[in-house]
């Protein structure tokens, strides 16, 4: 097939499953014309990927969930997405999202929520919830989201799909619309692990746009070749307690094939880990509060109507969703003077003692092993109260905080809703937790 067929096949699947499901908030209008302009020699040629829309799309509308970007169109191309394009991929549209990343459920989008699959009354998970979504009704093959606190694997882990978040740096962040920027990464998403592989191998390495990317070459599909080394597993103590019947069964499960697969397991403690969240509610907040304060309606996307420039501000301002404003409130306080110590200073603190304790804990064993999320997919409006929406990226945010690369993989089923496993790996070891996968898979 050439990569235009490829191309109008998709099309056709997101123009006649989408408007029921809801996972794209914009679609390529060119993307005909740029399927038939490919040259097909290309590694990539008329592959076919979905872009979460807070990666900036040059000239393709790129609004990352938010009122305030919605008629935004970028006169620049992230990095991952240029180097896909360089490669021969097609993008297909651009995914629904928690705005500016902030949620896990797409519930905050400003546009509208994104379905899941598996059952049309629960959410998708989030922020990369349209990603998600789509890579399960095969809209589309391949995806990008972005992962701050857990916003690829959580909604993999909801919609039965591979996500990974690389170590901070493998991926370069330039045209990554930020959310908190010592937190943020830009993941692939796939429905195996060698797609995975194949997406990493394009996206990753370094790039002087981004001052933050890590100078190691990608070596994914290379990694998926050869014998799985006996690797030592360890079991992470503190995520044990609490899971729901479906997610205690997979990782029973789970443990039993990774023991089968040659692996040494064993029980171990990251004791930082339940204070994870408490730290990373304030960090990611604080960050955010600074990297949002740029939305004055002077430079990008939406300005209210106004004379005098404060005004404007506050109006322009006005059109944040209730969950942006909270998390602005809350990350200006953080850092207020008189509470910065209290607050920013300990959980800068917290960070630190987490990181220096998964180092010692990758001295013992060479992955880790807990649930992406305490159970599957929850239904629409379950999560109203802010905490209780937050307590859902209990197992997700360490990996973030540490800098850590972490995979989640589909990993059974609780009644008819997907059940997703997180592998952790030490700092720049992401090409070890593909390969642990592909032996599960
Ligand atoms: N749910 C988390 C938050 O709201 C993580 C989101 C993300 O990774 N972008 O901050």
């Amino acid at each position: 097939v050439s990569p235009l067929e490829v191309a109008q096949a998709y099309l056709k699947r997101v123009q006649e499953l989408d408007p029921s499901l809801g996972a794209f908030l914009s679609l390529n209008e060119r993307l005909l014309q740029e399927a038939e302009g490919v040259d097909p020699r290309l590694p990539l040629a008329g592959l076919v990927v979905a872009v979460k829309d807070n990666i900036a799309t040059r000239g393709l509308r790129t609004t990352a969930g938010s009122r305030l970007l919605e008629n935004f169109v970028p006169p620049y191309e992230a990095t991952a997405v240029a180097r896909l394009r360089a490669l021969g991929a097609l993008v297909l549209g651009k995914t629904n999202l928690d705005e500016f990343g902030m949620g896990s459920s797409t519930e905050h989008s400003a546009f509208f929520p994104t379905k899941n699959p598996f059952d049309p009354h629960r959410v998708p998970g989030g922020s990369s919830g349209g990603s998600a979504a789509a890579l399960a009704a095969d809209l589309a093959p391949l995806a990008l989201g972005s992962d701050t606190g857990g916003s690829v694997r959580q909604p993999a882990a909801f919609c039965g799909v591979y996500g990974l978040k690389p170590t901070y740096g493998r991926v370069s962040r330039f045209g990554l619309i930020a959310y908190a920027s010592s937190l943020d990464q830009i993941g692939p998403m796939a429905r195996s692990v060698r797609d995975l592989a194949l997406l990493m191998d394009a996206v990753a390495g370094p790039d002087p746009l981004d001052a933050t990317s890590l100078d190691l070459p990608p070596r994914f599909q290379e990694a998926l070749e050869g014998p799985l080394p006996p690797l030592r597993l360890g079991v992470v103590r503190e995520a044990l307690a609490g899971n729901s019947p479906g997610v205690e069964r997979a990782l029973e499960e789970a443990l039993e094939v990774f023991r089968g697969l040659g692996l040494s397991l064993r029980e171990v403690s990251w004791p930082s880990l339940p204070q994870a969240l408490a730290a990373y509610y304030i960090l990611a907040p604080a960050e955010a509060s600074s990297n949002l304060a740029r939305y004055d309606g002077t430079l990008y996307g939406v300005r209210a109507e106004g004379e005098e420039v404060e005004g404007v501000r506050q109006a322009t301002r006005a059109r944040f969703g209730l969950e942006v404003k909270r998390r602005v409130l809350v990350g200006t306080f953080v850092l207020s003077s008189g509470y910065y110590e209290a607050y920013y200073g300990r959980a800068q603190a917290f960070r630190r003692r987490l990181k220096a304790e998964a180092r010692a804990l990758f001295q013992e064993v060479d992955l880790l092993l807990l649930p992406t999320t305490p159970h599957p997919a929850f239904p629409f409006g379950a999560r109203r109260d802010p905490l209780s929406m937050y307590r859902e990226d209990l197992y997700t945010v360490g990996a973030n905080l540490a800098g850590l690369p972490a995979l989640s993989f589909p990993a059974g089923f609780e009644g008819h809703l997907p059940v997703g496993l997180q592998l952790l790996a030490p700092w720049g070891e992401d090409e070890r937790l593909l390969r642990a996968a592909l032996a599960f898979e």
